[in-house]
């Protein structure tokens, strides 16, 4: 299987600086619904793989994260494969799921079945991209104003990945 990871923040719904757990609060970003669609058409799982250390931290709940993740597979008609998320932050304790490091990325790969080197990862910071270059997953980031040499690819808009990764 190849796959398609996803950041959440900044890549499927809007990021604010600060941690998104209510739903009023999480608003998608256009294109996304029918990019989401045309990848998983080319035979793309499309995976979530998300930090939301907020919920170690004490800031929302799991249930509220779900409640969110809920909204946006509906939204999406179901199409998402999988949401890993790590809910650990450094102040808590160590955890090798929260990005940078790739135990998320490992996870799905042995539970999907899913080819690395015919993967993508698709995030707005470096901490996105670096675990999946560590495992030969092919990398995107979507910025602006991001320079990256973990990057194999440059997009400012989401709708531009199908051209830019020649899919
Ligand atoms: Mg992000």
């Amino acid at each position: 299987m190849k796959a398609f990871f996803l950041d959440r923040d900044g890549i499927i719904n809007q990021e604010r600086g600060t941690y998104t757990y209510q739903l009023r609060d999480f608003i998608i970003l256009p294109h996304v619904l029918e990019v989401l669609l045309g990848l998983k058409n080319l035979g793309f799982k499309l995976i979530v793989i998300t930090n939301q250390a907020g919920i170690s931290r004490g800031f929302y709940t799991k249930a509220q994260m779900n409640t969110c993740h809920d909204f946006l597979q509906k939204q999406a008609q179901n199409i998402i494969d999988d949401f890993y998320y790590a809910p650990i932050h450094p102040e808590v304790s160590k955890s090798l799921s929260r990005k940078p490091d790739s135990l998320m990325f490992e996870r799905a790969i042995a539970k999907h079945d899913i080819t690395a080197s015919a993967s993508y990862m698709i995030g707005d910071k470096e901490r996105d991209l670096i675990p999946a270059r560590k495992l030969g997953i092919a990398t995107i980031i979507l910025s602006e104003t991001v320079v990256s040499k973990y990057a194999d690819y440059s997009v400012t808009g989401i709708s531009k990945v199908m051209q830019a990764i020649g899919v």
